[in-house]
């Protein structure tokens, strides 16, 4: 085997981790302290100043020889920052802010380390740290309330908390490629490049992987190799770092003041002050779209190309044109054609990887000594003795480097054997992926802290700026237990259980689950594959962490020699796309509708209608005019492409009897019809106060008479007939299936009730729970029955459907309820009581969704699902498919 320079635990520099602790004295075999930190890199380091600063006893364990972390290991040739260094930098300390001087815009590492070792000199870190010592185990003594901790020097720690400021890429992947060990040629990685530095003048160099760590040492090697081949299984995205020095408009927003700009970073998304765009890529010209993307690619950093258009990251359309825009600077830059399409990257949407920053990657490939090799066409069989045996080719070298990266996010935590309560390890518990609160920490795992770990954002932001703000919570957290008297503090199951669920869903509404990238796991054989970091942003997850304090320590157990303190709960149960719309909602100001009169209420919805987004293309709209209870109706009907006939459903709007129309509705009714394949006729009912109860049910009821008459000459298929609605237009639904039944027709082969006003009950518990803050509110939804209907009429099953004396023989139901909406109960009970009457019926709760979320259709992902089993409901209702 050739010469390993080291390769994650098992390959460490052997001058790195030895059995005699040095740095700090381990003076005793066993030692007890307040904190062990595992980790000298920028988070252990800020930790270690924070804890000393409140008195506590406080010691670091580092497997490297000195600080720096990653810039300590990853001395490949080329390595620097991706963020610009002013910004990836310490803010704790304004007098190192003011007096070090980046010489670069992205700083070279040999820069970085030198700026990692000044901060420890500067705060006498390193009398705490022990350096060259790996944490092997760590086990929690319940009796104790203590942490015991196994180190590579055989010596035990004790301490009252732990916390692993290990590095979300600190822990190399395991090379997974055959016949690694033959190659008797020298071989290093990227992420534990020798620190003397290697030679590879006028060697044959194979360098395997194109992530940022090969995309930055390749130039640098292909200058000094004889011959460098690059293996390239997957093609990456990468953007010229134009480095220089630090740009003027940088200088000028930090001479303003840097306190501010420190400031706003930590306010950021990312955790670096960028403009935010509110415009869609599809929104603009061609020209205007192509003239923003070339500015932030020349002009600005990852951060800027990502936050060019609003819509990069959640709409496919959207992010292909600035991948084609990328894919068009490679072939202008590759000379040749088949390398240049081989360079370009296909399989992902850009940005769902972390970007890569070069400097002069593509140029690289025009060079005559070096090659890509396309692993996709010309896969590796195996690592010979001599070189790299491709499944069509022998290839021979002097020098392999693995750039092939790192068991990121959970590789170094769970590389220590890390036992909690009862005997659980964290091995077991993150079986499945890992499992957190707020990426902090973890369930039956007392006082066990982590830095920037799964679940919180982490590696899709500026680290240091959450590298801070996590230390910062967790010494404020450390202090106010002690203030309290209390020794220790973990989270609750269900705490951790909403958070995962949390960090999942803000995934689910972004295009990152789409890549096989180490932030899903996708990278490391076997592992998990969960998005790891919290996508949700820097200034989301800020504000998420300073609430969970502000109430108590909200999802945490807290105990003490005088009790405990338990104060479970979940931080955030709306979808996080709902939650977006909220937000913005509550920036606008808006009136409530219940203190207007009717006719401002309409005028106010219908503006509101009009800003949405239209909804998907149907095959074909028809407005017309149909004969209601007294007089006539119009209607809007909605016909698939797909030849016909088709089945029709007849569909009411929401609008609490009062107001709504066909306009308001219109993009489900779009919807609903594309991916039903079914006709859709919305048909708008005379609205109270000025027609009161039961004026719209009983024109409810004739256009669904005429619609059935009528099916044939409209493209419906005579018998084929569904109802639905939203809302009032769901209670509308029901009242008609009940009124059709009782009439003995038409016949109705199903009643689609999305979020249905039942009952004028208020006492259920969604209209207490709910009753404001979520759009519909229960002030509102008094007001509305105020409108429609006196108190004595309310109780008739014309106005309540859950009232009817029977509800059997009614036509198969799906109901449709938001966990966050006033009406969720009283859905709940009619599809309850549907089934109890022997009516097929499928209740579909939907999770943190509120009422108005169903009919905004392209605007939240997280209702693609729904709308998409609502059709299937409709599909079912025709092909007498009873929901289950
Ligand atoms: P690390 O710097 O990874 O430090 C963790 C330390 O823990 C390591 O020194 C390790 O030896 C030690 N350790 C781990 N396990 C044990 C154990 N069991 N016992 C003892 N010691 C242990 N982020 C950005 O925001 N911008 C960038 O430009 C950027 N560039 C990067 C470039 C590279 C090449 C890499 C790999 C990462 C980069 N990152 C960047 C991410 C970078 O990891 C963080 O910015 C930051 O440096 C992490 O600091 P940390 O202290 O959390 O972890
Ligand atoms: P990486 O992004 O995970 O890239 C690893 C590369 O190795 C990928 O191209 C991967 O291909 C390839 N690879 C892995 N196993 C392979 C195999 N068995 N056969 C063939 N190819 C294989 O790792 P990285 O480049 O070290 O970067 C990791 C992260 O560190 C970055 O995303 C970034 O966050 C940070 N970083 C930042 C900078 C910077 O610019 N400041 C520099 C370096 C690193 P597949 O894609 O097909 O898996």
């Amino acid at each position: 085997m050739g010469t390993i320079i080291g390769a994650g635990a098992s390959m460490l520099r052997e001058d790195d981790v030895s059995t005699n602790g040095s740095g700090a004295e381990a003076t005793a075999a066993d030692v007890d302290l307040d904190v062990v930190v595992v980790g000298a890199g920028f988070a252990g380091m800020y930790l270690l100043h924070r804890l000393r600063g409140l008195g506590l006893s406080a010691r670091v364990i580092e497997a490297g020889a000195d600080v720096g972390g990653t810039w300590y290991w990853n001395r490949y040739p080329g390595a620097r920052c991706d963020i610009q260094s002013v910004d990836y930098s310490y803010s704790f300390d304004p007098e190192l802010d003011e007096t070090w001087k980046w010489t670069e815009k992205y700083a070279p590492q040999p820069e970085i380390l030198r700026y990692a070792q000044h901060v420890a000199d500067k705060h006498d870190l390193r009398r705490d740290i022990q350096f060259s010592t790996r944490v092997e185990s760590a086990v929690w003594d319940e009796s104790a309330s203590r942490w015991q901790l196994r180190t590579s020097d055989g010596r035990t720690i004790t301490s009252r908390f732990y916390v692993m400021a290990t590095g979300c890429l600190s822990m190399p992947k395991e090379v997974d490629i055959a016949g690694t060990d033959r190659f008797a040629g020298e071989v290093y990685f990227t992420s534990r490049w020798p620190h003397e530095g290697v030679d590879l003048s006028g060697k044959r160099v194979g360098v395997i992987g194109t992530g940022s760590s090969a995309i930055q040492s390749i130039p640098i090697m292909a200058a000094e190799a004889a011959q460098l081949t690059v293996f390239q299984r997957t093609p990456n995205f990468s953007m010229p770092a134009n480095n220089g020095p630090i740009p003027q408009e940088k200088l000028d927003a930090l001479a303003k003041g840097r306190p501010q700009y420190r400031e706003a970073a930590r306010w950021s998304g990312a955790g670096v002050t960028v403009e935010i765009s509110t415009t869609s890529a599809l929104a603009v010209s061609e020209e205007e779209r192509l003239a923003k993307y070339e500015d932030v690619w020349e002009h600005g950093g990852i951060i800027q190309v990502i936050n060019s258009y609003m819509d990069n990251l959640v709409n496919p359309a959207a992010n292909e044109l600035l991948c084609e825009f990328v894919r068009n600077k490679i072939r202008a830059t590759v000379n040749d054609p088949e390398t240049a399409e081989a360079l370009c990257p296909k399989t992902f949407p850009i940005g769902t990887k972390r970007l890569c920053v070069d400097t002069g990657y593509y140029e690289t490939f025009n060079r005559p000594n070096v090659r890509l090799v396309d692993l996709r066409e010309h896969p590796i069989a195996s690592i010979t003795e001599t070189g790299v045996d491709l499944v069509d080719e022998s290839l021979e070298f002097d020098v392999i480097v693995f750039a092939t990266g790192f068991d990121a996010m959970t590789g170094a935590i769970v590389g220590v054997d890390i036992t909690g309560r009862d005997g659980l390890t964290l091995k077991q518990a993150w079986s499945e992926g890992p499992k957190t609160y707020l990426g902090l920490m973890a369930a039956g795992f007392p006082n066990l802290f982590m830095i920037t770990g799964p679940g919180s954002p982490s590696v899709l932001s500026n680290m240091m700026v959450s590298i801070e703000q996590h230390v910062d919570w967790i010494a404020d957290c450390i202090d106010q237990l002690r203030a309290d008297g209390l020794s220790t503090i973990e989270p609750t199951p269900a705490a951790v259980d909403g958070w995962v669920q949390h960090v999942n869903d803000y995934a689910s509404i972004t295009l990152m689950p789409q890549a096989n990238s180490w932030y899903m796991g996708a990278n490391v054989p076997g592992k998990p594959r969960v998005f790891l970091p919290y996508a949700g942003g820097v200034d989301r997850y800020r504000t998420i962490c300073n609430e969970v304090v502000a109430d108590d320590y909200l999802g945490f157990e807290r105990r003490g020699p005088d009790g405990q303190r338990r104060n479970d709960g979940v931080v955030r149960r709306v979808q996080p796309d709902v939650q977006l719309m909220l937000e913005a909602m509550a920036g606008m100001n808006l009136p409530t509708m219940d203190s207007m009169s009717a006719a401002e209420a309409r005028e106010f919805s219908n503006a509101i209608a009009a800003q949405r987004a239209p909804g998907p293309d149907v095959g074909e709209i028809v407005d017309g005019v149909l004969p209601g209870a007294a007089g006539d109706l119009t209607y809007r009907l909605y016909r698939p492409a797909s030849p016909g006939p088709h089945p029709i459903v007849v569909y009411f709007h929401g609008g609490g009897w009062v107001l709504g129309s066909h306009d308001s509705d219109d993009p489900l009714c779009r919807d609903l019809c594309v991916r039903s394949d079914a006709i859709l006729v919305s048909v708008d009912y005379r609205h109270a106060p000025e027609a009161r109860f039961p004026a719209a049910a009983d024109d409810a009821f004739a256009a669904t008479q005429w619609i059935a008459e009528n099916a044939a000459a409209l493209g419906g298929i005579p018998g084929d007939l569904a109802v639905a609605g939203w809302s009032a237009g769901g209670n509308l639904a029901a009242i008609v299936s009940q009124l059709a039944r009782d009439a003995g027709g038409p016949r109705i082969l199903g009643q689609l009730l999305l979020t249905p006003v039942t009952d004028c009950d208020f006492s259920r518990a969604s209209y207490t729970e709910n009753a404001d803050g979520y759009v519909l509110t229960t002030p509102l939804m008094h007001w509305f029955w105020n409108h429609y209907a006196d108190p004595e009429d309310r109780t008739s099953p014309k106005a309540s459907p859950i009232r009817a004396e029977s509800l059997a023989d009614l036509p198969p139901a799906m109901v449709v309820t938001c966990e966050f909406d006033p009406l969720r109960d009283e859905g709940a009970a009619y599809a309850e009581a549907l089934a109890a009457a022997g009516v097929p019926v499928r209740h579909l709760p939907c999770r943190g969704q509120i009422h108005t979320s169903l009919p905004a259709v392209d605007m939240l992902l997280s209702g693609v699902q729904i709308r998409a089993e609502m059709a299937a409901a409709i599909r079912g209702f025709f092909t007498a498919n009873v929901p289950a």
